[in-house]
């Protein structure tokens, strides 16, 4: 039986996005309102003209969180906004898990919901890459607690026994023929893409291993696969394979049949 694990929303970021709104308004409001007296002191011009930056400055707010917001209602990207995924990931995130914090969400939450927003940007971006450019990131504590393999050498060590969920990993990643790696910490995962430059990423971890990764590897396009925790964390985890494989697939260019291919090239008679 395959796992699914617990759905998150993508309404917590964007309620998030609006409480942050709400304060740019409100602290920008006072840095015009509370010294309004004193910018009069310089000069009505330098008034006026502090009266121009604040409210540029909260013009390009706004514009920039309802943008977001819609993109991420839409679950499309527009174009020239990818970079937003960029703002998304390096500034709203920290601000927003700290405010979630505040208000008493809790961070995985919000790195849940951060996590689902970033898949959808992602897979809506239409990035694809053969197999062997694909890199498929496991966690070590999948693999059961007990077992005598090596895997954090090679994968293929695995005696794909069916006591844990690399049983079908392995299978599943030689079958398309991606390149899977466990790895034991943020580090060891580092190396992995710095060695082997891959063009795309499928990650399993838990949310906050998730998120910093995401962070971490911008702006090569990662999508994350959260693990189930039934005995707690690090230890014996799980992860539904096949969300793993529809992540894959999501990225997969797949290569048009040869006779198909040559029937496209061949002429009209
Ligand atoms: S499936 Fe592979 S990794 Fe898991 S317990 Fe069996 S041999 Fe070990």
């Amino acid at each position: 039986m395959d796992r699914t694990p617990a759905k998150s929303s993508k309404r917590i970021f964007i309620g998030l996005l609006f409480a942050l709104e709400a304060i740019a308004v409100l602290v920008l409001s006072l840095f015009w309102i509370l010294p309004s007296l004193g910018y009069r002191f310089f000069g009505t011009e330098f008034s006026s003209f502090m009266g121009w930056a604040l409210g540029g400055l909260l013009i390009i707010i706004t514009l920039g969180i309802l943008t977001l917001a819609g993109i991420i209602i839409r679950g499309k990207e527009i174009p020239g906004a990818r970079k937003l995924r960029g703002i998304l990931i390096r500034f709203f995130l920290p601000v927003i898990t700290v405010l979630g914090s505040i208000l008493g969400i809790s961070r995985d939450a919000v790195r849940r919901s951060f996590i689902e927003i970033n898949n959808e940007l992602v897979k809506s971006g239409g990035f694809k890459a053969p197999p062997k450019r694909i890199l498929v990131l496991m966690p070590h504590c999948i693999q059961k607690d007990d077992c005598p393999y090596r895997i954090t050498v090679n994968v293929r060590n695995c005696r794909q026994c069916g006591r844990c969920d690399f049983s079908r990993l392995t299978e599943l990643a030689d079958r398309i023929g991606v390149e899977m790696t466990v790895a034991t910490g943020g580090t060891l995962a580092r190396r992995v893409i710095e060695e082997t430059r891959p063009e795309l990423i499928v990650a399993v971890a838990c949310e906050r291993d998730l998120s910093s990764g995401i962070v971490e590897t911008y702006p090569i396009p990662v999508i994350g696969v959260l693990i189930d925790r039934p005995e707690g964390p690090c230890f014996n985890t799980r992860v539904s394979v096949d969300s793993v494989e529809k992540a894959i697939g999501a990225f997969l260019l797949r290569e048009r049949p040869s006779d198909e291919r040559e029937n496209s090239e061949t002429p009209a008679p």
